[in-house]
């Protein structure tokens, strides 16, 4: 596989070492050439190889998506209607560099914030959506990632809507303090209001589903999903090594283990995951029999 990948570049070293910089780090990293490299197998990749699903070719690993990718392979076409996509973070704790920080994410990730909500049809049926990205600080939570949570998670219980959340997240925002763990508290108690109406939550977990998000909205689904071998988890496994002195499992916090541990209900290819949640949409759909009980 590296033969491709040096006959591309000629050899040069300049060209290699900036390949290999770009390509550190844990999802897949995609340089602005021809190739990408899998972080899983290790293989490099001709970019035109990948299809909007965003699959290794060679090893079937799932790459990180952008919301405004998933909402292309999930949502029907042109369904989707956006909320509070102008909302931004303030500097609550008054952090050095927080303001940089945030507009060189923004400039990275194309969005004002580490989650986009709103609502749309999937297989005909209307949901709301709110889909986390990997690409904006980690999907960390801050102040705005909860408050738009919880907006889209209220909407749905307004308009007696089911709501699917994709999760992926560092955990909760450093440079938000307090105000970052605030929002765990804030989207559960909103999911507890749209349970006692009967509405159905479902949660997709994707790669890396860690922290406060975990430890708040992301395992609360009524059902909860999770794409192959995301890593779900609350602490990093450095740290529960370093706390236990024990060797950990052999894949340990990946969606397999978590499945077979029960966290996970269900395992769900990427290419199928738009016929299941129609399926479960369609299933657990209200009648109107049933709202006039
Ligand atoms: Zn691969």
């Amino acid at each position: 596989m590296n033969f491709g990948f040096k006959k591309k570049n000629g050899g040069s070293s300049n060209g290699r070492k900036r390949m290999e910089k770009q390509n550190t780090g844990n999802g897949p990293s995609i340089p602005d050439g021809m190739w990408i490299k899998c972080n899983t197998c290790k293989a490099i990749i001709y970019k035109k190889e990948v299809t909007k699903y965003k699959l290794c070719p060679n090893c079937d690993a799932h790459f990180r998506m952008s919301p405004s990718e998933r909402i292309r392979v999930t949502c029907d076409k042109d369904s989707f209607i956006e909320f509070d996509a102008r909302m931004e973070s303030e500097n609550p704790m008054e952090y050095p560099y927080y303001a940089e920080v945030i507009t060189a994410a923004q400039r990275k990730a194309g969005i004002k914030e580490g989650v986009v909500t709103g609502r749309a049809k999937i297989q005909g049926e209307d949901t709301v959506l709110a889909i986390m990205d990997s690409h904006f600080m980690m999907g960390s939570m801050g102040s705005v990632v909860g408050e738009k949570v919880t907006r889209a998670i209220e909407y749905a219980t307004e308009h007696k809507l089911p709501i699917i959340i994709f999760t992926t997240s560092g955990g909760a925002r450093m440079q938000e303090g307090i105000i970052s763990l605030m929002q765990m508290a804030k989207t559960a108690e909103a999911l507890g209001r749209h349970d006692a109406a009967g509405l159905l939550y479902v949660t997709v977990l994707t790669d890396p589903t860690t922290g406060g998000v975990t430890a708040s909205f992301a395992m609360l689904g009524d059902i909860i999903l999770s794409e192959p071998r995301a890593l779900i988890g609350f602490a990093g496994q450095r740290v529960i090594k370093g706390t236990i002195h024990q060797e950990l499992p052999e894949g340990f916090q990946r969606a397999e283990f978590q499945l077979e541990h029960g966290f996970v209900d269900r395992i769900v290819h990427r290419e199928a995951m738009r016929e299941e949640l129609g399926k479960i949409l369609r299933l657990h759909k209200r009648v109107e029999s049933e709202e006039r009980v």
